[in-house]
Protein backbone atom coordinates (compact mmCIF):
# COMPACT_ATOMS: atom_id res chain seq x y z
CA UNK A 1 0.00 0.00 0.00
CA UNK A 2 1.78 3.36 -1.06
CA UNK A 3 2.19 5.35 2.14
CA UNK A 4 0.30 8.10 2.25
CA UNK A 5 1.92 11.44 2.43
CA UNK A 6 2.10 13.29 5.52
CA UNK A 7 -0.19 16.31 5.40
CA UNK A 8 1.55 19.37 4.43
CA UNK A 9 0.13 21.92 6.84
CA UNK A 10 -1.61 24.80 3.89
CA UNK A 11 0.84 27.74 3.84
CA UNK A 12 -0.35 31.09 4.76
CA UNK A 13 -1.36 32.16 1.36
CA UNK A 14 1.20 33.49 -0.31
CA UNK A 15 2.84 36.69 0.60
CA UNK A 16 0.63 39.36 -0.31
CA UNK A 17 2.39 42.50 -2.09
CA UNK A 18 1.48 45.75 -1.59
CA UNK A 19 -0.83 47.21 -3.30
CA UNK A 20 0.09 48.53 -6.73
CA UNK A 21 1.26 52.13 -6.60
CA UNK A 22 1.14 53.59 -10.48
CA UNK A 23 2.15 56.96 -11.29
CA UNK A 24 -1.32 58.04 -11.13
CA UNK A 25 -2.32 56.58 -8.46
CA UNK A 26 -3.42 58.92 -4.84
CA UNK A 27 -0.20 59.47 -3.06
CA UNK A 28 0.63 56.88 -0.05
CA UNK A 29 1.16 59.68 1.60
CA UNK A 30 -2.13 60.93 1.58
CA UNK A 31 -1.17 64.72 -0.06
CA UNK A 32 -3.64 65.55 -2.72
CA UNK A 33 -1.43 64.68 -5.27
CA UNK A 34 -0.78 61.42 -7.87
CA UNK A 35 1.92 59.41 -6.82
CA UNK A 36 3.84 60.37 -9.91
CA UNK A 37 4.02 64.16 -9.02
CA UNK A 38 4.57 63.91 -5.21
CA UNK A 39 6.45 61.12 -3.24
CA UNK A 40 7.09 59.00 -6.57
CA UNK A 41 9.22 62.21 -8.21
CA UNK A 42 11.54 62.00 -4.70
CA UNK A 43 11.39 58.11 -5.23
CA UNK A 44 12.90 58.36 -8.85
CA UNK A 45 15.10 60.51 -8.14
CA UNK A 46 13.60 63.48 -10.38
CA UNK A 47 13.19 66.07 -7.28
CA UNK A 48 14.26 66.07 -3.56
CA UNK A 49 12.18 66.51 -0.94
CA UNK A 50 12.10 70.38 -0.14
CA UNK A 51 11.31 70.24 3.80
CA UNK A 52 11.92 67.36 6.01
CA UNK A 53 8.24 66.61 6.43
CA UNK A 54 8.02 65.83 2.61
CA UNK A 55 11.33 63.55 2.94
CA UNK A 56 9.23 61.62 5.99
CA UNK A 57 6.39 61.64 3.68
CA UNK A 58 8.28 60.05 0.64
CA UNK A 59 9.86 57.92 3.66
CA UNK A 60 6.69 56.66 4.66
CA UNK A 61 5.55 56.05 0.73
CA UNK A 62 8.78 54.15 0.14
CA UNK A 63 7.49 51.64 2.91
CA UNK A 64 4.24 51.91 1.27
CA UNK A 65 5.58 50.81 -1.78
CA UNK A 66 8.90 48.63 -0.97
CA UNK A 67 11.56 50.74 -1.80
CA UNK A 68 14.11 50.06 0.05
CA UNK A 69 17.09 51.79 -1.63
CA UNK A 70 15.33 54.99 -1.48
CA UNK A 71 15.03 54.80 2.60
CA UNK A 72 18.97 53.97 2.46
CA UNK A 73 19.71 56.44 0.19
CA UNK A 74 17.60 59.16 2.28
CA UNK A 75 19.17 57.69 5.83
CA UNK A 76 21.94 59.71 7.53
CA UNK A 77 25.22 57.84 7.24
CA UNK A 78 26.11 58.35 10.83
CA UNK A 79 22.51 56.26 11.50
CA UNK A 80 21.84 53.86 8.62
CA UNK A 81 21.64 49.91 8.85
CA UNK A 82 23.52 48.22 6.25
CA UNK A 83 20.05 47.08 5.08
CA UNK A 84 16.11 47.04 5.05
CA UNK A 85 13.93 44.18 5.13
CA UNK A 86 10.31 44.75 4.65
CA UNK A 87 7.61 42.43 6.38
CA UNK A 88 5.68 41.48 3.52
CA UNK A 89 2.71 41.52 5.82
CA UNK A 90 2.79 44.38 7.09
CA UNK A 91 0.74 47.13 5.02
CA UNK A 92 0.92 51.02 5.44
CA UNK A 93 -3.04 52.26 5.03
CA UNK A 94 -1.80 55.81 6.01
CA UNK A 95 0.48 58.42 7.24
CA UNK A 96 -0.89 61.59 9.82
CA UNK A 97 1.49 64.56 10.30
CA UNK A 98 0.91 65.73 14.02
CA UNK A 99 3.56 68.36 14.23
CA UNK A 100 6.95 70.08 13.09
CA UNK A 101 10.29 72.03 13.85
CA UNK A 102 12.51 74.21 11.61
CA UNK A 103 13.02 72.85 8.43
CA UNK A 104 12.54 75.85 6.44
CA UNK A 105 14.95 77.02 3.77
CA UNK A 106 16.47 79.15 6.60
CA UNK A 107 17.29 75.33 8.51
CA UNK A 108 19.79 73.06 8.47
CA UNK A 109 17.68 70.50 11.27
CA UNK A 110 14.27 69.65 11.58
CA UNK A 111 11.46 67.49 13.34
CA UNK A 112 8.65 65.84 12.26
CA UNK A 113 6.17 63.94 14.24
CA UNK A 114 3.69 61.34 12.87
CA UNK A 115 2.18 58.85 13.69
CA UNK A 116 2.18 55.79 10.91
CA UNK A 117 -0.67 53.65 10.21
CA UNK A 118 -0.43 50.01 9.28
CA UNK A 119 -1.78 46.52 9.36
CA UNK A 120 -0.55 43.70 10.02
CA UNK A 121 -1.73 40.34 9.67
CA UNK A 122 -4.83 41.96 9.28
CA UNK A 123 -4.68 43.53 12.25
CA UNK A 124 -4.78 47.28 12.56
CA UNK A 125 -1.51 49.23 14.56
CA UNK A 126 0.55 52.41 14.30
CA UNK A 127 4.09 53.54 14.91
CA UNK A 128 4.88 56.82 16.52
CA UNK A 129 7.82 58.46 16.11
CA UNK A 130 9.12 62.36 16.28
CA UNK A 131 12.10 62.06 13.67
CA UNK A 132 15.31 63.85 13.40
CA UNK A 133 16.32 65.31 10.10
CA UNK A 134 19.15 67.11 8.98
CA UNK A 135 20.03 68.70 5.65
CA UNK A 136 23.59 68.15 4.14
CA UNK A 137 24.83 69.10 0.55
CA UNK A 138 21.23 70.90 0.46
CA UNK A 139 19.54 67.31 0.83
CA UNK A 140 17.39 66.50 3.66
CA UNK A 141 18.32 63.04 5.16
CA UNK A 142 16.88 61.20 8.46
CA UNK A 143 18.90 60.84 11.52
CA UNK A 144 17.14 58.71 14.07
CA UNK A 145 13.78 59.40 16.61
CA UNK A 146 13.83 61.66 19.46
CA UNK A 147 13.24 59.98 22.36
CA UNK A 148 9.94 60.09 23.46
CA UNK A 149 8.83 62.64 26.40
ZN1 LIG B 1 3.47 61.73 -1.39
Amino acid sequence: MPKKKPHQPKKPRATRRPDAVTPASPCPCGRDATYGDCCGACHTGHAAAPTPERLMRSRYSAFAVGDAGYLLRTWHPRTRPAGLEFDVDQRWTGLEILGTTGGSAFHDEGTVEFRAHYTLHGQADSQYENSRFVREDGRWLYVDALPSA
